[in-house]
C-alpha cells in the first residue's frame, strides 16, 4: 500500500528536526559526548528517588537512574522501555497480521492520539465516517480539521456495514479517508462489535480505500461474552490505526496510551506528536513501565480482568435498578463498557427533561443529543455511567429518573 497517500495536505512534508530525526540525544548524553542539545543537566535535578507502595502491598522503588530518565527529554516516541514493553503487549493481545512491520507510539492519552491521527490525515473536505452515535470530542475534533462527518446508523449489533457502504457510494465527490470506531463496549451504547461484523466492516475499508482508526478505551471491559479481538487483528493490508489508552486500566490521571498502525504512519505521527508536545511525559512513562515490569504482562492482563469482574458488578447493580425504577418508561441492552444507554419510551426528546427535571435534582446523565454531530437535535436516549455508582446512588437515580419521566409524559398528554 502507498502510505504517502493517505496523509493530509498539511502533513505531507512534516519532518522531524535534525536532532530529533538522528535519535542520537537520548542515547548519548549519558556517555557525556553530547554536545549537541538543550538538555537540562540531570546533576541539577532536585528529585533523586521515588517509591511507590501499589494495592497488592509490593513496594516500585523509582532508582536515580530512571528518575533521570524520568525528569528529561526522550524520543518522540516514548522512552524505549516502555516501547519495547508494550509492543510485545499488542502482538500477545491482539496477534495483528505483519506486526514486525508496525510500531507503537506513546501518547499522552487516546485523546491526543485521535488529535494527531487527525492532524495527520484528514485534509479539510475529506469525508470521514463515524458511528450515528458517539464520543462527543471526535465531533469537535473532526470539525476542527474541516473533516466531513457521515454518520453511519447501527442495530443491535454496532454499526451496520449495509449503512456503511450506502454512506460511501453517496461520498464519490470527495476522498473517503477514514472511519473512527470504538469496538468494544462502545462509547456510548456499550455495543462490543462481533469478529463478523468488524471483518464486513474490514472488508470495505479495502474495497473503498479507508483507512479504519479503531479507538478502544474500553477492550478489558467485556463482560458477557468476549471479542479478544479488534480490527488490527484483522488487517492484512495495514490500514488500520489502533489507539489504546492507560485512562481505564492503570488510571486517567498518568495521561498514557499508545497508538499502533503500519510504521510509514506512526513514523508521520511521530512528527505531528513531537511539533505538540515533543513526546508524552517521562514521568508518568517510567512509572507505568516499572508498574508494568512489577504486574508483568500476564499480571497486568489478570489485573485487567479482575477490574472487569468489579466493573461487571457494578453494571448488574445499575441493571436490576433500571429493572426496578425504569421497566415501562425506557429500554436498554446489556453493555460492555461503563455505560448504560437508555432509550426512553414514548418521548422524542429528553434534553429539557435532562437539564430541567434531573440535573435541578441532583442527578447528572447525559442527554443523547450530546452525542449527534448536531446536538441541537432531538434524541429519546441517554447516558448513564455505571463506573462509580453505589447501590443507593443509582437507586435514588433511577427513582429521580423514573419521576421526571413521567411527569414528561403526563405534560405530553395531559389526563382528560
Ligand atoms: N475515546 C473514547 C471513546 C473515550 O470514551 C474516552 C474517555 N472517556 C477517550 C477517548 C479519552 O481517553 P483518554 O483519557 O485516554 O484521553
Amino acid at each position: 500500500m502507498n502510505h504517502d497517500s493517505y496523509f493530509s495536505d498539511s502533513s505531507t512534508h512534516n519532518k522531524l528536526s535534525f536532532l530529533i530525526s538522528t535519535r542520537q540525544e537520548i542515547e548519548t548524553w549519558k556517555t557525556g559526548r553530547n554536545l549537541a542539545s538543550g538538555l537540562p543537566n540531570p546533576d541539577f535535578f532536585p528529585l533523586t528517588e521515588a517509591t511507590f507502595t501499589l494495592n497488592n502491598g509490593k513496594v516500585l522503588d523509582i532508582s536515580k537512574d530512571l528518575i533521570e530518565v524520568a525528569l528529561q527529554y526522550t524520543l518522540p516516541d516514548g522512552i524505549p522501555q516502555l516501547v519495547s514493553q508494550l509492543t510485545p503487549m499488542v502482538a500477545e493481545l491482539l496477534a495483528p497480521p505483519h506486526m514486525e512491520e508496525r510500531m507503537v507510539l506513546v501518547t499522552a492519552g487516546s485523546n491526543a492520539g485521535n488529535y494527531i491521527i487527525a492532524k495527520t490525515f484528514i485534509t479539510p473536505g475529506d469525508y470521514v465516517f463515524i458511528p450515528e452515535m458517539t464520543y462527543p470530542q471526535i465531533h469537535i475534533l473532526l470539525r476542527s480539521v474541516n473533516a466531513r462527518m457521515v454518520p453511519v446508523a447501527g442495530d443491535q449489533d454496532g454499526m451496520r456495514p449495509d449503512l456503511l457502504r450506502e454512506a460511501l457510494e453517496k461520498s464519490s465527490d470527495g476522498r473517503s479517508k477514514l472511519l473512527y470506531i470504538i469496538p468494544h463496549g462502545d462509547n456510548p451504547t456499550g455495543i462490543t462489535l462481533s469478529e463478523d461484523r468488524m471483518r464486513e466492516i474490514y472488508s470495505l475499508a479495502c474495497e473503498y480505500d479507508f483507512l479504519i482508526v479503531e479507538d478502544d478505551p474500553y477492550y478489558f471491559l467485556q463482560y458477557d461474552k468476549q471479542v479478544r479481538s479488534s480490527f488490527l487483528s484483522l488487517d492484512t493490508e495495514g490500514r488500520v490505526i489502533r489507539v489504546d489508552t492507560f485512562s481505564k486500566t492503570i488510571g486517567a490521571g498518568v495521561r498514557l496510551g499508545y497508538i499502533t498502525a503500519d510504521q510509514p504512519f506512526v513514523k508521520k505521527l511521530m512528527i505531528q506528536h513531537a511539533l505538540i508536545m515533543s513526546h508524552a511525559s517521562p514521568f508518568s512513562q517510567v512509572v507505568t513501565s516499572e508498574l508494568l515490569s512489577s504486574l508483568g504482562r500476564e499480571g497486568y492482563i489478570e489485573m485487567n480482568k479482575n477490574n472487569a469482574m468489579k466493573y461487571k458488578q457494578l453494571r448488574d447493580m445499575a441493571l436490576q435498578a433500571a429493572t426496578k425504577h425504569l421497566t415501562g418508561l425506557c429500554e436498554w441492552r446489556k453493555p460492555d463498557g461503563m455505560f448504560l444507554w437508555l432509550k426512553v419510551l414514548r418521548l422524542e426528546d429528553v434534553t429539557e427533561m435532562v437539564i430541567q427535571r434531573c440535573f435541578k435534582r441532583g442527578l447528572f446523565i447525559v442527554p443523547g443529543c450530546e452525542f449527534l454531530i448536531d446536538s441541537t437535535q432531538p434524541s429519546p436516549y441517554i447516558r448513564v455511567s455505571f463506573s462509580m455508582i453505589s447501590q443507593d446512588s443509582v437507586d435514588k437515580g433511577f427513582q429521580i429518573l423514573a419521576e421526571a419521566i413521567q411527569e414528561e409524559l403526563k405534560k405530553a398528554a395531559p389526563e382528560i
